[in-house]
């Protein structure tokens, strides 16, 4: 069956940039407008992509211009509270406040990431319906050149097929976006505009899965020794060899009936990768982690589950430099495509910019539509103009900031806190003259990316000078003595 459907702007996407936009749209009194989401709904639980945000001071300009910071707040560990306990192989235990933050930023707000697209979808159940439909189960499988307008092919579960062609097309469909690969496509041969562009880091290619543990779970074998929900903890194992040690880490979450996630992320050749059967990785857990009673905190299912899930790895730093396109743009039946969050920049979870970034994507759309009294075909290009810097200057902040803290190597972690630290002393000592490690300047919401990195990097320029004349002056001083 084949429906036509009006709809005025289709977003493609509904994670954190394809519903933040359908509502930064429907308060700016746009109307007929259709998310399309190929899962089954906003807050779906996938055991491998159940990782938390920092909804840091950059995401919050959306939030508050959506007046859901009071809500997000509420459902958040907020990141004045985060508190870390370290649980050592030998069972010791050791709590510190977040570590590397820096005291003046605005409070940043961790939640599962299930919550946070809860939290957007409930904003349009409660307020928006009469503007903005969500199709879940819906999934876009072609754009097509019709004519003047492009037209939109999509399909859900039961087999309905839906067509659009609305005046406004948003990618907001992820790494994999098949609104930018459609424009590459159709674009080859002329210009790479919409080709990924990609970059090393360490961190890229590392391998993660999530095990899920029951909610407050027991630490010890004292009864009332639970884990606290708004705890974080990392439990590092027993093994020493670098192909075998790995280490739990948990994030906090607000409520404490949610069950908690801990995150494995290793190199691919990893030991706990080859495992195969039940029975040797519950072996492999008992003899990792006997400072913790694991026969009450993983059960047999969990075990089989993250045996059978193929996990995922970090995806390599990744840009492209065209964010929109306008087609027919001299006639008034002209279709305009813009993309946002991950479909455009896309790298791994570092520096946890990967959802502020596509927040922030989204407020910069909203300035340039109010700029240019939502006139498209001079805000889609104004938008570009003012995001295409910032997105690269991200991509590299990405591969310099904090790659080397999932233990990758030893000697490179120590060079960058031995960095990190430098950089902070300089800084207290000649605020003039140095600037802070750019893993603590990207938390300062008000520089953009590209602000952040030109500090970055004249502090770099500074420290490669004076590093040079202090190698001259040794040298040269014993002789003119
Ligand atoms: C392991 C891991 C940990 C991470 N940790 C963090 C972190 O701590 N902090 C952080 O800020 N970021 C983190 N990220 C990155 C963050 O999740 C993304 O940057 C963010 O989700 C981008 O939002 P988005 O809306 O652009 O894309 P997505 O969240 O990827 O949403 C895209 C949506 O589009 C839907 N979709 C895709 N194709 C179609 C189609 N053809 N039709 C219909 N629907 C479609 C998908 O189902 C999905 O819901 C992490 C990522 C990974 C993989």
């Amino acid at each position: 069956m084949d429906n036509y459907h009006q709809s005025n702007v289709v977003i493609i996407g509904g994670g954190p940039a394809g519903l933040g936009t359908a509502l930064m749209l429907a308060k700016r009194g746009y109307k007929e407008i259709t998310v399309l989401e190929k899962r089954p709904s906003a807050d779906y639980y996938e055991p491998d992509k159940s990782f938390s945000y920092q909804i840091d001071g950059r995401g919050q300009k959306l939030t508050d211009l959506l007046e859901l910071t009071a809500k997000l707040a509420s459902l958040s560990v907020p990141s004045t509270d985060f508190y870390f306990t370290l649980i050592k192989k030998d069972g010791s235990r050791k709590t510190s406040k977040l570590p590397i933050a820096d005291s003046s930023r605005k409070t940043a707000y961790w939640l599962p990431r299930a919550s946070f697209v809860q939290l957007f979808y409930d904003e349009i159940a409660e307020n928006w319906q009469d503007s903005i439909r969500v199709l879940f189960q819906t999934q876009c499988s072609e754009i097509q050149q019709n004519g003047a307008r492009l037209k939109i092919i999509a399909c859900s579960e039961d087999g309905t097929q839906f067509t659009f062609t609305p005046k406004l097309i948003v990618g907001c469909d992820g790494l994999n976006s098949i609104v930018r690969q459609t424009l590459h496509q159709w674009e080859k041969g002329k210009s790479h505009r919409f080709e990924m562009q990609q970059f090393d880091s360490p961190s890229a290619g590392l391998k993660y899965k999530v095990l899920t543990l029951p909610p407050q779970f027991p630490l010890s074998e004292q009864e009332e020794d639970r884990a606290e929900s708004t705890m974080a903890y990392g439990i590092r194992s027993t093994f020493k060899e670098r192909s075998k040690s790995i280490s739990l880490g948990l994030l906090p979450f607000q409520n404490p009936q949610q069950p908690r996630t801990a995150n494995i992320i290793t190199y691919p050749d990893h030991q706990i990768w080859q495992i195969e059967t039940p029975e040797a990785l519950t072996n492999y857990f008992q003899q990792a982690f006997p400072q913790i009673p694991l026969e009450k905190i993983i059960s047999a299912s969990e075990i089989a589950r993250f045996l059978a899930s193929d996990g995922g790895s970090f995806p390599l730093p990744q840009y492209c430099s065209g964010l929109y396109q306008i087609w027919n743009q001299t006639n008034d039946r002209a279709t305009a495509v813009i993309l946002f969050g991950d479909a455009v920049h896309c790298f791994p979870p570092d520096i946890g910019q990967g959802v502020n970034s596509a927040l922030e994507d989204v407020y910069l759309f909203h300035e340039t539509l109010a700029e240019t009294k939502d006139k498209l075909s001079q805000a889609l290009p104004r938008y570009q103009n003012l995001r295409q810097a910032d997105i690269k200057a991200l991509i590299r902040l990405v591969q310099i900031s904090y790659p080397w803290q999932y233990n990758q190597n030893p000697l490179q972690k120590r060079l960058w806190s031995i960095n990190f630290f430098l950089r902070l002393l300089l800084n207290r000592l000649f605020p003039f003259l140095f600037d802070p490690h750019s893993f603590l300047l990207i938390q300062q919401h008000e520089l953009s990316y590209s602000e952040i990195l030109a500090k970055s990097d004249r502090t770099t320029r500074l420290l490669v000078i004076f590093l040079v004349a202090i190698v001259l002056a040794l040298l040269l001083v014993p002789k003119i003595i």
